[in-house]
């Protein structure tokens, strides 16, 4: 091999005899893409034009990143097949791969590669159908097997990795490319996994197939999908009122599409579950039969979480004092509370709750001063007084008032003083705060820096 002045500038047996001689020197006689400094051995390779030099680097030069710049540049398909081949780094093999349109070669590449990152390159590159089955179904690598799927036309083919592929990514896959609807039936009815089932049923359009599977599939989240893609309103009662889904919570999916009133009535009336009645009663335009219903819903045996619901839906004032007053749940009576209007009833609360969370959030409510301030008599003669809804109201009511309160004991009056030192009411968000927390414009831990 000659001497090429221009870009080489010295032998390599020259270089290689420069041994002795220090990294900073050699940079000085080296070509520079042979430079200590990666960067500046690739910059100098994207302003190589030489084919031959290029050739020379992308087959020789010992850092991947040289050589994958040669590569990118590299114009002669003979050597780009041969790195395809046998470069040591799976990266410059797959850029080589890129860069080569050889069907034959592709195809050895394909099969052969050990690295499934090259093989997907070379894959992505293939157009021929026999082949892309036999990797499709031969490949140990789910995602080349995967990518040879997405290429692939042959229902039958489609419908066969569909129902035996090991993996669940690569038969989701060929479910989206498969159209004919009982198949897709069949997938949604059959397969292991739930992404695989519900891709099945995204493909089918055909109304009556998804009422049948929203009715005899075994599998809930199945059932769910089908209901989700079901838009015909006479096939979506048929699928409620099916006998079997009666008391299924998943129903609620159909409801909500439903708007046929007496259907609605029937199903807020009388199904098994209570959140699919809620649903049903939510759509009702008979308000007097949907606030019944949600009273039956907040006294039945049903969830506390259905009954919650139920109570937030409801107006009756009397309903929800009853259970704003005697729920043993203290969440539902939270939200009884919440929805409470009379002032006489909410300051009982203020009062009689036994949980102080509660107390505080009627005190909230409370509008007359003289029933705030009883609300502080009350907090403070009981022996498990909360501070925070002591110190509320305390702060809600003039000093005037609080020194007229006849206390029971002369400790009581010495006990608020020490509360309302301990505990005091935000300036921005009005809750009870701890003094020691509050900042120098008087405001809690969470509004403090908020404006
Ligand atoms: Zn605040």
């Amino acid at each position: 091999m000659g001497l090429m002045k221009t870009e080489k500038g010295i032998s390599d047996h020259l270089l290689d005899a420069l041994n002795g001689v220090t990294t900073g020197l050699l940079n000085l006689v080296r070509p520079k893409w042979r430079h200590s400094d990666s960067w500046v051995r690739q910059d100098a390779v994207r302003r190589l034009s030489n084919p031959k030099v290029l050739a020379k680097v992308a087959r020789t030069a010992p850092d991947d990143n040289v050589r994958s710049e040669a590569v990118k540049k590299l114009t002669d398909t003979a050597v780009l097949a041969e790195i395809a081949q046998e470069d040591e780094s799976d990266r410059v093999r797959r850029e080589a791969v890129e860069a080569i349109d050889d069907k034959a070669l592709l195809a050895k590449v394909a099969q052969k590669d050990y690295s499934e990152w090259v093989r997907q390159a070379a894959v992505n590159k293939i157009a021929d159908q026999a082949l892309l089955a036999q990797i499709a179904q031969s490949d140990k690598s789910a995602n080349v097997r995967n990518r040879a799927v997405i290429k692939i036309s042959d229902q039958a083919l489609l419908a066969r990795i569909a129902q035996a592929d090991e993996s669940e990514t690569v038969r989701k896959t060929a479910v989206t490319q498969i159209t004919e609807q009982a198949l897709l039936a069949q997938i949604a009815q059959t397969d292991k996994s739930a992404a695989v089932r519900s891709t099945a049923v995204a493909g089918i359009a055909d109304q009556a197939q998804l009422a049948k599977i929203a009715q005899t599939n075994p599998n809930n989240d199945v059932r769910r999908y089908a209901m989700d893609a079901i838009t015909e309103p006479a096939l979506l009662a048929e699928v409620v009122c099916s006998g079997k889904y009666r008391g299924e919570h998943g129903s609620i999916y159909a409801v909500l599409k439903l708007t046929d009133q007496s259907l609605l009535a029937e199903i807020a009336r009388s199904d098994l579950d209570s959140g699919t009645r809620m649903a049903a009663a939510k759509k009702l335009a008979d308000q007097e039969l949907a606030q019944r219903v949600y009273a039956e819903i907040a006294r039945s045996g049903a969830a506390d979480v259905d009954r919650r619901d139920a109570l937030v839906m409801l107006t009756d004032q009397s309903v929800l004092a009853e259970f704003a007053q005697s729920d043993p749940n203290r969440l539902v009576r939270l939200t009884a509370v919440k929805r409470l209007k009379d002032q006489s009833l909410i300051a009982k609360i203020a009062l009689c709750d036994p949980n102080g969370f509660i107390r505080l959030t009627a005190a909230k409510e409370l509008q007359d001063k003289a029933a705030l301030l009883e609300v502080v008599r009350s907090e403070i003669e009981r022996t498990d007084t909360d501070n925070s809804v002591c110190a509320y109201a305390a702060w809600h009511v003039t000093k005037e008032q609080l020194d007229g309160i006849a206390w029971s004991e002369r400790s009581k009056a010495k006990k608020l003083a020490g509360i309302m030192t301990r505990v005091s009411i935000c300036a921005l968000c009005r809750e009870p705060v701890e003094t020691r927390l509050v900042d120098w414009k008087g405001r809690c831990g969470s509004c403090s820096g908020a404006s």
